[in-house]
């Protein structure tokens, strides 16, 4: 009988019970377990997709559009649509080429304001009739790349005044209140269908930044003095982050709801465009621990991987430790600070990042709610990587 040593050959498998087009596993420890590679591990959590997928489709008071730049992974593309998700705003050929390419049944919405001439040709040849602008002379663009289309749903971006996003996205894109009125004027004689959407910012932890918008909405429309069609809330929608507490989404859908109502807008289409609140928490990142010292650890993915808020917003990640072998880590956490593989010093991470204390080298750290603006950023700077992205079913 050969001796049998039952902890050194228990490689977990991978278990394909729904088609993601990943390897699945059960846990990221499983992943890990039967990584044999050298990079950082890009996890995607399917059922924390699906159930932000069905806060959404069940809650908002309008039609959801998936901000796609937030995470075009095609398996995540899949599983939004799989749980119902049909509408899809993308921002450039190649977006709109993945999302029509994957899935022949979606909607796209072309809601980048400022686009090349050849994307609205090629968004038009695909059916594309939604299309945003924030000026006269992207307004001429769309008409002149659309072959004078009659049957054109145009979108103004506002910018709005000032709020407490925790990254404001008014300032780059949008049309201030006079020109936004001349523009709903001039647009309302060349579009089937004409609306306003905006964009409040991204990680809005103020709900009543969505009511105040929607009133500036309304007195913009009653300025210009024409009619719309619809109206589009935009993204926002914040994930709790540590050190930010937020409301439930179902709080959100609420104010919305109220204020579109409260504002006369209880009766034309309603839009809106979540991004990080799909699918931040559907995506985590396992990193290892390359070398610690004193209170620094040095992972194999950073601000050119994965992590790129953590460095340049200071944005601090939930962590958790995985070792796979003993002592079980220590009880007590202290706050780290993390470096990430490549040479550069912007590749810094302050946190703090709280784990155990005895931490160390071979240790894999899981930084998660990266499915969104996390693992899209991932650059290939000085040879550092992962083509590896798995699925995980239970995040226990
Ligand atoms: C980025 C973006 C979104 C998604 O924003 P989140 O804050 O991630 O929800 C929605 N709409 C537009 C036009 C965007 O540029």
């Amino acid at each position: 009988m050969p001796i049998v040593k039952t902890n050194t050959t228990q490689i977990a498998q991978p278990t394909q019970l729904r088609p993601y087009g990943l390897p699945t596993y059960n846990t990221s420890a499983d992943a890990i377990a039967a990584y044999a590679g050298d990079d950082q591990i890009y996890v995607l959590y399917p059922r924390k997709i699906e159930a932000a997928a069905r806060t959404f489709l069940n809650g908002f008071p309008g039609q959801v559009l998936y901000a796609v730049k937030s995470n075009p992974h095609p398996s995540l593309l899949q599983i939004l649509w799989d749980e119902g998700v049909r509408n899809f705003d993308v921002a450039s050929i190649r977006e709109m080429e993945l999302v029509a390419g994957l899935l022949p049944g979606a909607k796209m919405f072309l809601m980048h304001p400022i686009k090349s001439r050849a994307t609205i040709a090629r968004a038009y040849a695909l059916g594309i009739r939604d299309f945003s602008f924030d000026h006269k002379d992207e307004l001429q663009k769309i008409i002149d790349c659309a072959d004078d289309a009659t049957d054109l749903r145009l979108h103004l971006r506002l910018a709005l005044p000032k709020g407490d996003a925790a990254m404001p996205l008014s300032g780059k894109f949008g049309a201030d209140f006079e020109s936004a009125t001349a523009l709903l004027q001039s647009a309302r004689h060349v579009s089937d269908k004409l609306g306003v959407c905006f964009h409040v910012g991204s990680q809005c932890m103020v709900i009543d930044n969505y009511d105040r918008a929607i009133g500036y909405a309304r007195d913009l429309v009653n300025a210009a003095g024409v009619s719309i069609d619809s109206i589009d809330v935009g993204g926002g929608f914040p994930v709790a982050y540590p050190d930010m507490p937020i409301a439930p989404m179902a709080d959100y859908f609420h104010a919305i709801a109220d204020s579109l109502s409260a504002h006369g807008f209880a009766n034309i289409a309603v839009f809106g465009e979540p991004g990080r609140a799909l699918c931040a928490e559907g995506g985590a990142t396992l990193a290892r621990v390359e070398l610690r010292k004193g209170s620094d650890l040095y992972l194999n993915d950073g601000t050119y991987g994965s992590l790129f808020d953590a460095g340049q917003f200071a944005w601090k990640f939930p962590v958790k430790l995985h070792r796979n072998r003993p002592p079980a880590p220590a009880l007590n956490t202290i706050g780290f600070r993390f470096f990430g593989p490549t040479c550069d010093s912007a590749d810094t991470m302050n946190g703090p990042f709280h784990l155990p204390a005895d931490t160390c080298e071979g240790d894999w750290v899981e930084v998660g709610h990266l499915g969104a603006y996390g693992q899209t950023l991932a650059t290939q700077f000085n040879g550092f990587y992962s083509n590896h992205t798995v699925a995980v079913l239970s995040d226990d």
